[in-house]
């Protein structure tokens, strides 16, 4: 067995750990006789680790007792209807557009009131957060919302909007559990899984109770409100349990790793080494204002796009896989998700020396 270090943006690295563990498991779960694939989601075995995924993803989050948390599937996308669907009581919403998926998810807004664009970052490229300390905020919005770490563009939000009293919506698919964060600042929280904690196919989303209601948009299908999953538990139908059962290994892991703040000190070094390097590199530049930089999601180019897809061929054949670009950007992208060791980013850092020394 030969594994390479993967920078995918999403589907993205799992920490060895954790697959080793699923590898022991996949024919017998726990003297059950079969594997988490195979099982029952109504059995005791399945609701145990539900309940423990819920509870360890709180402990890490410290997540107040007046937030759902609701495993879903339909992806983040889903995230862009589900949202307006139970939260836009006026028909109102705030939009800051800061990259690709926050601009569909304005799109997708507009389709159930009135998304209003309230800031972007488009005019350069996305490459940069807007001052959102004080922004033209609706007086009836129901909520402002922001994709709060940028996947494409690798930006991050480092302080969050000014929403003048108003409910914020975060898209926290790429930053999920990188770092500590407030979760009272926010009245929902989503995520998909498949970028920094599990495999695709399900999203996590952090809810206040208080918007938690029957109260949705008239035609808002049941599998589409907020209250039939609350309600059940997140068990309303056939879930992602193996998802649901990878997720909760992965905030065993994280658990065992010292918890959040470990983990942004780690994110933080890691980033560092990389963005040090572009910093000083003759060849290869950071294409994000320093101050907007994400810990997780490294964009650079060279400046010439045969020799940024002569990069990629060549980190390939190197065994540094997946460092392509997002394909309305061009150049190179290194996502460092938290499962990505140290000595990966060190491994792409001593290849891109070497490609410099032989390139110019
Ligand atoms: C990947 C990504 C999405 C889209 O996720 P899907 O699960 O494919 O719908 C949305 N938002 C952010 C921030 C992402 O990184």
């Amino acid at each position: 067995m030969s594994r390479v270090y993967n920078f995918s943006a999403g589907p993205a690295v799992l920490p060895e750990e954790v697959l080793k563990e699923l590898a022991d498991e996949m024919m017998d779960y726990q003297g059950t006789g079969m594997g988490v694939m195979e099982m029952s989601h109504r059995s005791a075995a399945f609701q145990k680790i539900l309940d423990d995924a819920e509870q360890d993803l709180r402990d890490l989050l410290q997540i107040p007792d007046n937030y759902k948390v609701l495993f879903l599937q339909g992806g983040a996308h889903l995230q862009f209807a589900m949202i307006p669907m139970n939260l836009m009581k006026n028909k109102v919403a705030d939009y800051i557009v800061t990259g690709q998926w926050a601009k569909r998810a304005h799109a997708e807004a507009q389709k159930y009131g009135k998304a209003n664009k309230i800031a972007t970052s488009e005019d350069q490229t996305f490459s940069y957060i807007p001052d959102c300390s004080d922004l033209p905020i609706s007086p009836d919005a129901d909520y402002v919302y922001i994709c709060e770490n940028n996947t494409i563009y690798g930006t991050k939000f480092k302080e969050l909007p000014n929403t003048k009293g108003k409910d914020l919506v975060a898209d926290v698919s790429s930053c999920f559990l990188s770092e500590p964060m407030d979760v009272s600042k926010y009245a929902l929280i989503y995520g998909g899984v498949q970028k920094n904690i599990g495999p695709a196919g399900m999203v996590i989303a952090i809810v206040r109770e208080d918007l938690i209601t029957e109260d949705v948009l008239p035609g808002t299908p049941t599998m589409m409100s907020y209250k039939t999953h609350a309600d059940a538990g997140s068990l309303y139908n056939t879930p992602n349990a193996y998802c649901i059962y990878v997720c909760g290994k992965v905030f065993k892991w994280l658990k065992a790793m010292g918890g959040l703040e470990v983990m942004k000190q780690r994110n933080e070094e890691k980033a560092a080494i990389l963005y040090d390097f572009l910093d000083s590199s003759k060849l290869f530049k950071g294409t994000v204002a320093k101050k907007d930089r994400s810990l997780m999601n490294v964009p650079f180019v060279t400046g010439d796009k045969d020799l940024d897809a002569k990069f990629v061929k060549e980190a390939t054949a190197a065994g540094l896989v997946n460092l392509k670009g997002h394909r309305s950007v061009g150049g190179m992208r290194a996502s460092i998700y938290n499962a990505m060791p140290k000595a990966g980013v060190e491994a792409l850092v001593a290849f891109m020396k070497k490609f410099e020394e032989e390139n110019s």
